[in-house]
C-alpha cells in the first residue's frame, strides 16, 4: 500500500543514489509548493504526515515525535505523524498557535491508483485551508465567543493628514459582516474590541514602518499579496460573491471600505478552495456607534479576561448568566461594543425590563433556550459542505424552538419594540423544513455522515430494503456459527469479522489440525495462524460477506443522498434561519441580564445625552460579587461627575454659550492604600459600560450622559507586578488620553506618576489634572496619594476632592470603604505596613524617620504649589536653598538607607529621589 511505502527509497536504493525524487515526493513537493504559508498535512493511509521543516516546526509545537524517512537529495528527510482520529486536536493546537494548515487528502482509493500500474501514486490534493480566521468546525471554536476574519485596508492621507483605514470583518461560522472606516485610534480600539482570529493585510502594510511594530504585538496577521487589496477590482468581487449587479444594492461604501471588504472575501473564497459560505451582506458601523474603548483600558478594566488572561474573575464573566452558546457570544459583543445612541440603549433597556418585570416569562423563555441548540454554527458548516447528521438535527431543534419562543412570547401581548423584532424574526424559518428534518432523522445520530444509520426507518422504502438485506445477512452468518460448530465439532468455534481478512472462521489451536485436514478442509481455507488461534474463510462466508458489503453501501449511499437533500433544502432557507438565529441569541441575552439585575439588586440606568454623570449607591460588580462569596459586604458608594450648575461659565451668557462651555466634573480621590480607591474608579467605569450596553446597573440609581471614549490608566507601580509595564509604558498611555479625551470622554486614571520620584511623578499629577480641567474638560475619576494635589481643587473650580474613609482605631487603621467629600489627612502607608505584618522593630523605626521627615517637610519647597500659576510656562523662582544645606540633606538621607532591607525597585526609587535632591542645590 502506498501508506506503507517510503517516500523515497531508503539508503541504499538506486533512487537515493542517483539523488532522484521518488514519484510520492514529487507530489508533495508539488502540492507543498501551491500552498505556501501552510503546513502540510499530507494524508499517507490513517496519519496526515508532515516532512522537512513542517515536521520540525510541528513536532515542537505539538510535542509529537520527529522521525525521519528516506532521504531527500542525500540528507535525511524530518517527518512526524498525526493519526487522522486525532487530527482535530492537532489542528485546534497549531491554529491557536497561529499556524495555517493545508489539508491533503488521497482523492482516489489506492486501490484505483494500482491499477495504473504498480509504481502509480495515490491522486491526492489539497481540500481544504485551515487557519485561525476561518474555522466552522465546534471542536476548533470557542462556542462562547466570535472568531473574526479581519482586513485592513490605508488611505493614506496628504502629507500632513493622518491616515484613514478601513476595517472589514467577519465570521464565517455565524455570516456575521461588517465594514467601518476609521483613523488609527479608532482601527486599534476596534481590533482590541473584536479581538480577531486573524487579520489580513497587503504585504506593503505589513511592511509599513508607521504600522508594522504594532501589527507585529498581534496575533494571527497574515500578510497578503497585493491582488486580494486591488481596490480596482474590489466591487466586482463583492457583486460576485453576494450575487448581485452591484454592492448599492446594501448602502454606498467607500472604495477604501469597499477594498477591505473585498479583501476578506477573496481570503475567505481562497481557503474555503472556492466555497462560498453564506454571509449577511456587509453592513457599515459608524465611527461613532459604539463607545470607544483602546486595548489598555480594555486589559485593565478586566471586560472579558482579567490582567491574568482568565476568564473567571472579568467583567463578562461575572454577568454572564446566558444559557446558550450564541447569547454568550452575543453578550461579549455587546460589552466589547456598547452603545453611545440612547434611544438605542433605552430599548435594550425596555426589553430587560420586560424580563425583570415578568419573572414567569423569564423563567419560560430560559428554560426554552436551554434545549435550543447553536444554529448559526451548523447553519454555517451545513452550507460549506462540513455539516453532519447532528448539524442537521440543530436546524430541526433550533427553528422548533424558535417558533415555541416567538408563540410564547405573543401570547403574553404588548412587548417592547425589541423582544416585537426578534418574536417576528423567530417565525422566519418555514416550519415545514423542520418537520422534513424531523421525520427524516434518527433518534441517535453519528457524528458524521459517512458512519450511516441517521435516516430514520419507514422514511424511505429503498433504504429500509438494503438495511433488511444487509440486518438479514448478519443474521444468517450467526446461523453460520452454529450450523460450522456443529460440523466441525468445536463448540467454541466462531465467527468474526476484520478489515483485513473480512468474515472469518476462528478456532483456537488445539483445533486448527482438525479444520485443515480432511475432510474438513474441503470447506475451510486456511488464512492465519496466531499464538492461540487459527483463522479460515469459507466460500459461503465470502458471498455473504460481499451481499452485506453490497447492501451496506447502498443503504448508505441512499442516505448520503437524503443528508444532500436536506441539506441543500436547508442551506436555501438559510437567510430565514440565521435571522432566527439572532433572534434566540438577543432572547438569551436579554432574559439573561433580566435574570442577573434580579438576582443582584441592579436598576435600571438612565441614559441621555447630557453630560451628566450621577451614580447614587455603585457598587463594583466583580468585587461584590467575589466579597458576597465570603460573605462580606460590599460598601455603596456615589459618584457625582455631572458639570456643575451655573454660574460656568459666566452667569450672563445665554444657555447656548452656557451648555457649549458646560464640562463634567474631576474627582480627585485621596486614602491610603488599601482603602478602596481603585475599586472604586473600576466600579464607575464599569457601570458606564454595563448601562450604554443596554444592561442594568449595580446600583440604587445611575443618571450617565452618554460616554463616547472611555480612558483607563494605572500607574507602573501597580503594573510591576505583572512586568510588563514601565514607567514609559505608563507616560505613553497617559499621552494618548491627554491627546484624545473630549468632553463626552470619562477617563480613570489611578495613581499616575507613581512609577518615578516623587517631585516628578507629583508633578506630572498635577500638569495632567490642569490639562485635563482645562483642556480635555472631559470627566475624570483621579486616584492618587499624593495629597499635595488636593490644593489645585481651590483654583480649578470643576475639581472636587473625595477621599475613602479609614479610622484609626487602637493604632490600627480600619478601612471603611466609604467615599465622602474632603481630603485624606494622611497615608496611614505605616498603619497599612503593620497590617500586613511588617516586623514591629522596623513599624518603631519607621515611625520615627517618617516624624522626622514631617518636621524637615515643613522647610522643604514642596510648599507653596497653592501660589502655582496654571500653565504657566516660566519655573516659579526658587526659595533658594543653599548648597551646602542641600549636601547635608543628601548626606542625611543616604545615612538612613539601608540598603540589605531594600526591594531594588525601593532602592532605585530612592536613588531618584536623592539625585532630585541633589539637583535641587
Ligand atoms: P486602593 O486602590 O485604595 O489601594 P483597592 O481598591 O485596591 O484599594 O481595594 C482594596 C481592597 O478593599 C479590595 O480588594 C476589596 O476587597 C476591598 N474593597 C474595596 N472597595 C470596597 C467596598 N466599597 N466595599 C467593600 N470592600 C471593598
Ligand atoms: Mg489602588
Amino acid at each position: 500500500m502506498d501508506a506503507l511505502r517510503p517516500i523515497v527509497s531508503d539508503d541504499t536504493g538506486p533512487a537515493a543514489e542517483a539523488g532522484r525524487i521518488t514519484p510520492v515526493m514529487g507530489q508533495y513537493i508539488e502540492i507543498k509548493a501551491a500552498n505556501p504559508g501552510c503546513l502540510l498535512f499530507y494524508r499517507m493511509g490513517d496519519f496526515y504526515e508532515l516532512f522537512f521543516e513542517d515536521a520540525e516546526v510541528a513536532s515542537h509545537a505539538l510535542g509529537i515525535v520527529l522521525t525521519k524517512r528516506g532521504k531527500h537529495l542525500g540528507r535525511d528527510i524530518p517527518m512526524c505523524g498525526v493519526p487522522i482520529h486525532r487530527a482535530d486536536e492537532y489542528l485546534h493546537r497549531l491554529i491557536a498557535l497561529g499556524h495555517r494548515v493545508a489539508v491533503c487528502e488521497q482523492t482516489e482509493d489506492p486501490a484505483e491508483a494500482k491499477k495504473r500500474g504498480n509504481k502509480s501514486v495515490v491522486r491526492r490534493g489539497v481540500v481544504r485551508l485551515v487557519t485561525p480566521g476561518t474555522l466552522t468546525e465546534d471542536s476548533l471554536l470557542d462556542a462562547r465567543r466570535n472568531n473574526y476574519l479581519a482586513a485592513v485596508a490605508r488611505a493614506r492621507g496628504s502629507p500632513g493628514e493622518e491616515s484613514r483605514f478601513a476595517l472589514a470583518w467577519l465570521d464565517i461560522s455565524t455570516a456575521e459582516f461588517r465594514i467601518a472606516e476609521r483613523d488609527r485610534a479608532g482601527l486599534m480600539a476596534d481590533i482590541a474590541r473584536l479581538e480577531p482570529g486573524e487579520i489580513i493585510v497587503s504585504d506593503a502594510l505589513y511592511g509599513d514602518p508607521e504600522l508594522a511594530p504594532w501589527l507585529r504585538s498581534l496575533p494571527a496577521v497574515t500578510p497578503l499579496p497585493r491582488d486580494a487589496f486591488d481596490g480596482a477590482t474590489a466591487e466586482r468581487r463583492l457583486s460576485a460573491y453576494f450575487a448581485v449587479a452591484t454592492t448599492e444594492s446594501f448602502g454606498i461604501f467607500s472604495r477604501l471600505e469597499l477594498t477591505a471588504a473585498a479583501a476578506c472575501i477573496t481570503y475567505v473564497e481562497r481557503t474555503q478552495l472556492g466555497q462560498r459560505p453564506p454571509l449577511s451582506p456587509p453592513t457599515r458601523e459608524a465611527p461613532d456607534a459604539t463607545l470607544l474603548i483602546d486595548q489598555a483600558t480594555r486589559a485593565n478594566l478586566e471586560l472579558v479576561r482579567t490582567l491574568a488572561g482568565e476568564r473567571a474573575g472579568s467583567l463578562l464573566a461575572a454577568i454572564d448568566r446566558t444559557v446558550t452558546a450564541a447569547g454568550s457570544r452575543l453578550l461579549a459583543q455587546r460589552l466589547a461594543a456598547p452603545l453611545t445612541d440612547s434611544a438605542a440603549i433605552s430599548r435594550r433597556h425596555d426589553a430587560v425590563a420586560y424580563f425583570v418585570s415578568d419573572a414567569q416569562a423569564r423563567r419560560n423563555t430560559r428554560e426554552r433556550l436551554k434545549s435550543a441548540p447553536d444554529l448559526a454554527r451548523s447553519l454555517a458548516r451545513l452550507v460549506v459542505a462540513r455539516g453532519g447528521p447532528r448539524d442537521l438535527a440543530a436546524i430541526r431543534d433550533g427553528i422548533g424552538a424558535a417558533a415555541e419562543l416567538a408563540d410564547s412570547l405573543l401570547r403574553s401581548g404588548e412587548i417592547p419594540p425589541e423582544l416585537a423584532e426578534a418574536s417576528a424574526a423567530l417565525r422566519r424559518p418555514d416550519p415545514a423544513i423542520s418537520a422534513e428534518l424531523a421525520s427524516a432523522l434518527a433518534e441517535e445520530l453519528p457524528y458524521l455522515k459517512r458512519d450511516g444509520g441517521f435516516v430514520r426507518a419507514g422514511f424511505d422504502a429503498a433504504l429500509d430494503e438494503h438495511r433488511a438485506l444487509r440486518d438479514e445477512s448478519r443474521r444468517v452468518i450467526a446461523a453460520l456459527q452454529a450450523r460450522y460448530a456443529d460440523e466441525t465439532g468445536v463448540r467454541a468455534l466462531k465467527v468474526r469479522h476484520n478489515n483485513v481478512l473480512g468474515y472469518f472462521v476462528e478456532v483456537s489451536a488445539q483445533h486448527g489440525d482438525r479444520l485443515m485436514a480432511a475432510p474438513l478442509n474441503a470447506t475451510f481455507i486456511h488464512r492465519q495462524t496466531l499464538a492461540g488461534q487459527v483463522r479460515f474463510t469459507t466460500a459461503e462466508l465470502g458471498e455473504l460477506e460481499a451481499k452485506i458489503a453490497s447492501a451496506a453501501d447502498r443503504a448508505l449511499g441512499i442516505e448520503l443522498d437524503t443528508f444532500e437533500r436536506l441539506s441543500a433544502r436547508v442551506t436555501a432557507a438559510a437567510a430565514d434561519i440565521k435571522e432566527a438565529a439572532e433572534a434566540l441569541a438577543v432572547l438569551d441575552v436579554t432574559t439573561a441580564l433580566a435574570e442577573l439585575a434580579v438576582a443582584r439588586d441592579y436598576a435600571r440606568p438612565e441614559v441621555d445625552a447630557s453630560l451628566d454623570f450621577v451614580i447614587e449607591g455603585g457598587r463594583h460588580p466583580v468585587v461584590e460579587q467575589a466579597l458576597a462569596l465570603d460573605g462580606g459586604p460590599f460598601v455603596a458608594n456615589d459618584c457625582d461627575l455631572s458639570p456643575p450648575p451655573p454660574p460656568y461659565p459666566p452667569a450672563q451668557a445665554g444657555e447656548g454659550e452656557r451648555r457649549k462651555g458646560e464640562a463634567g466634573r474631576i474627582w480627585l480621590i485621596t486614602g491610603p492604600n488599601m482603602a478602596g480607591k481603585s475599586t472604586y474608579l473600576r466600579q464607575n467605569a464599569l457601570i458606564a459600560i454595563l448601562a450604554q450596553m443596554g444592561s442594568f446597573v449595580p446600583a440604587r440609581r445611575a443618571r450617565i450622559g452618554v460616554v463616547d471614549r472611555l480612558f483607563s490608566r494605572v500607574g507602573a507601580a501597580d503594573d510591576l507586578a505583572r512586568g510588563r509595564s514601565t514607567f514609559m509604558v505608563e507616560m505613553v498611555e497617559t499621552a494618548a488620553i491627554l491627546n484624545q479625551a473630549g468632553r463626552r470622554s470619562l477617563v480613570i486614571l489611578d495613581e499616575i506618576g507613581r512609577g518615578t520620584a516623587t517631585f516628578d511623578g507629583l508633578s506630572i499629577a498635577w500638569a495632567t489634572i490642569e490639562h485635563l480641567h482645562e483642556a480635555n474638560r472631559c470627566r475624570a475619576l483621579f486616584a492618587t496619594h499624593f495629597h499635595e494635589l488636593t490644593a489645585l481643587a481651590a483654583k480649578l473650580p470643576r475639581l472636587h476632592n473625595a477621599t475613602v474613609r479609614v479610622k484609626e482605631w487602637q493604632g490600627d487603621v480600619v478601612f471603611l470603604h466609604e467615599v465622602m467629600p474632603g481630603a485624606a489627612d494622611r497615608s496611614y502607608g505605616i498603619q497599612v505596613a503593620k497590617l500586613a505584618g511588617l516586623p514591629p522593630a522596623v513599624i518603631e523605626r519607621a515611625k520615627v524617620v517618617l516624624a522626622r521627615l514631617e518636621a524637615e517637610d515643613r522647610i522643604s519647597p514642596a510648599r507653596g504649589f497653592e501660589d502655582l500659576p496654571l500653565f504657566s510656562a516660566a519655573p516659579r523662582a526658587e526659595s533658594v536653598p543653599r548648597r551646602d544645606a542641600a549636601l547635608a540633606a543628601v548626606i542625611a538621607k543616604l545615612s538612613e538607607l539601608h540598603p540589605d532591607e531594600m526591594s531594588p525597585r525601593e532602592a532605585l526609587e530612592a536613588l531618584y529621589a536623592l539625585k532630585a535632591q541633589a539637583a535641587e542645590k
